[in-house]
């Protein structure tokens, strides 16, 4: 389906983003990584890519809280890819604190990773993309692009900027062939939940499995983690001619927890 398209996806050496450059390279996308982690195992998953799917598989290890640095991993992206066609602002990052002990720094941290990185790769794929009269770019929201929960005060509105983001791009390519949608998962179990779930029994003065019951899925009404899979899968549809009349739109993968 996506043959002779390149990906290009932040954050994915780990958990949903790898999940969706996977699918993605399985529908014939070559695709580029991104993100941190063991430089043999990030080899180990870049050429397993290409074995597995026959594409071209390239990995960049830019700091995306950096402009410079995505400018750099951008051009890269056009000497050997030709340009970006699918760009899916997936990396992202949490830290859990009532908002008058937030560190500033993890503030800064997040809105730059989770909501400013986006703004960079965007404005820098979308001549490209323009210019082929198509494009997806796909970003990574959440449940809490929509509503916010206690102590997540950066998360909550680096991804409420991030919807934003993605309207105002939907109608600045909307006659180009570009369509720009945002992925607003509810809980899913990756590293980064994990991560989370260890922050919150602090905060909250609980143990792990209660903030996995009483706190996270409490809010899921499925009582089911969301699975990488099911994101990624959903994210290849976007990309789907069928999904060719979606633009702009908030799009929940959340058990139903923003129903409520
Ligand atoms: P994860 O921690 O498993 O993966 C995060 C990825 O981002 C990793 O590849 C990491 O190396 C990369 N990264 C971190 N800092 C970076 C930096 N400065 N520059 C470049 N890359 C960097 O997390 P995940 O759970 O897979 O989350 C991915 C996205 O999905 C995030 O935007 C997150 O907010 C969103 N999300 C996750 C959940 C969930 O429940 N896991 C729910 C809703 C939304």
């Amino acid at each position: 389906m996506l043959k002779g398209k390149t990906a290009l996806v932040t954050g994915s050496t780990s958990g949903i983003g790898k999940a969706i450059a996977t699918r993605l390279a399985a529908e014939g996308a070559n695709v580029i990584l991104n993100g941190f982690g063991d430089a043999k195992e990030i080899e180990a998953l870049r050429a397993g890519l290409e074995r597995d799917h026959k594409v071209r598989a390239g990995f960049s290890g830019a700091d995306l809280t950096k402009a410079e640095a995505i400018e750099g991993m951008m051009a890269q992206a056009a000497k050997a890819f030709g340009g970006v066609d699918i760009l899916v602002n997936n990396a992202g990052t949490q830290f859990v604190s009532p908002i008058e002990d937030f560190p500033v720094a993890k503030w800064d941290l997040i809105i730059a990773l989770n909501l400013s990185s986006a703004f960079h790769t965007t404005r820098l794929a979308l001549p490209h993309m323009k210019s082929k009269k198509w494009g997806r770019i796909l970003n990574m929201g959440s449940a809490h692009a929509k509503v916010a929960s206690p102590f997540k005060s950066a998360y909550v509105a680096a991804k409420h900027g991030l919807s934003g983001l993605t309207k105002t791009t939907a109608l600045e390519g909307a006659t180009s062939g570009v369509r720009a949608n945002l992925i607003c998962p509810g809980y899913v179990f990756t590293p980064l939940v994990e991560g989370q779930i260890a922050d919150t029994a602090k905060a909250r003065g609980m143990t792990e499995e209660q903030v996995k019951n009483d706190v996270l899925l409490a809010a899921q009404p499925t009582k089911e983690f969301v699975t990488v899979e099911q994101v990624a899968g959903f994210a290849a549809f976007l990309c789907s001619p069928a999904a060719d009349s979606i633009n702009g739109a908030e799009l929940s993968i959340d058990g139903g927890w923003t129903a409520q």
